[in-house]
């Protein structure tokens, strides 16, 4: 099976992110190329060729493809498709825009958010807040499927790269969406999503100056990338892009770290796949601890210092 795996990246550099749904892609098919859609993009292209597993790269630049919108990418996607029996992304916010209008332009349902390959048609997806997992076989002649990259690892890079194809693509606007701004929060700590380690913090922490002043000074001595669980981020002790769970970030870090949250299944589905869980919280029947490794009984005002301290 030939597959198209969208690629995630920002112009400069390819993301992590492509790494993993390779990973996936690869368990659906043999042959797979990845699609760099954008501007001035070659060094993510060359990036990408050397993934294992890839059999080519497919360039395509222009000034529409810049900050990738769904209109002309995913037309762009469709006019490529015809050669390949699945399209696939990771389900980041790029992938979630672009692929369900590339499924509606090739009739096809979309398989979103799987985090297993069960067969070339058929997917684990999470329901119900990841609290179930459905098993899913698609028909289409054509799947198209969006990938949670939290439960692959990525592929590795190697020194021989695969060929990179210019395509002449269409790069004409659609008119349909025009780009005006990002606004990027800059930080020093890893990103969220693929941080190894991550130490969040909840409700108990009461304001934004104790959040700063309990949690950050331990995620910089560990390098962690700092989270929050939603009640924290909305009594505003948190931006809204730490968020952990449900309606935030899927994390899935060798380490996390849950600071006075007490684990409401929202949070849960968010960072349940961490590979080690500690919870610090000190009413010893919070939720948490029933996903927690380690748990540690207590105030975290008390333990957070005393932790940093000993780092
Ligand atoms: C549709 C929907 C989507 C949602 N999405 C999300 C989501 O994406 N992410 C998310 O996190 N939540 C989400 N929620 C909210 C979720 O249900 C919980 O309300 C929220 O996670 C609670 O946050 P918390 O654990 O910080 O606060 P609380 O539940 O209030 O827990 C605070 C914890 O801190 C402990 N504590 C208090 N003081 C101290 C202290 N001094 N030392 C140590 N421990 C202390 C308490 O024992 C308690 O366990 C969602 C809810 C809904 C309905």
């Amino acid at each position: 099976m030939a597959i198209l795996l969208f690629a995630e990246h920002d112009n400069a550099a390819l993301s992590d992110q492509t790494a993993r749904a390779l990973t996936a892609a690869s368990r659906i098919g043999s042959e797979v190329d990845i699609l760099i859609a954008g501007k001035a993009a070659g060094a993510v292209a060359e990036a990408a060729a050397r993934l294992t597993g890839v059999r080519k790269v497919l360039l395509a630049e222009g000034d529409a493809f810049e900050h990738r919108l769904a209109e002309p990418v995913a037309n762009l996607i469709v006019a490529l498709s015809d050669g390949y029996d699945a399209i696939v992304a990771a389900a980041t916010t790029s992938g979630k825009n672009v692929l369900p209008r590339v499924a509606a332009l090739i009739d096809v349902m979309q398989v979103s958010e799987i985090v297993e390959v069960v067969a070339p048609d058929t997917f684990k997806r999470p329901i119900y807040a990841g609290n179930a997992l459905q098993t899913v076989q698609s028909t289409d002649a054509k799947k198209v499927v969006t990938v949670r990259t939290a439960g692959f690892v990525a592929a590795a890079s190697v020194n021989a790269a695969a060929a990179i194809v210019a395509v002449n693509a269409d790069a004409a606007g659609s008119g349909l969406s025009f780009f005006v701004e990002n606004r990027l929060s800059t930080s020093d700590r890893p990103e969220l999503s693929s941080a190894k380690i991550v130490v969040s913090g909840g409700r108990a922490l009461g304001s934004q100056e104790k959040f700063h002043e309990i949690i950050l000074p331990v995620a910089d001595k560990l390098g962690a990338a700092v989270g929050a669980s939603r009640a924290a981020v909305d009594a505003g002790y948190a931006p809204n892009d730490w968020q952990v769970g449900q309606t935030g970030k899927v994390v899935a870090p060798a380490l996390y770290i849950a600071c006075g949250i007490s684990g409401a299944i929202q949070h849960l589905a968010g960072m349940k796949d961490s590979k080690v869980i500690v919870a610090i919280n000190k009413d010893e029947e919070a939720p948490i601890f029933q996903v927690a490794d380690y748990g540690l009984v207590g105030d975290i005002f008390e333990l957070l210092p005393e932790l940093e301290r000993q780092l």
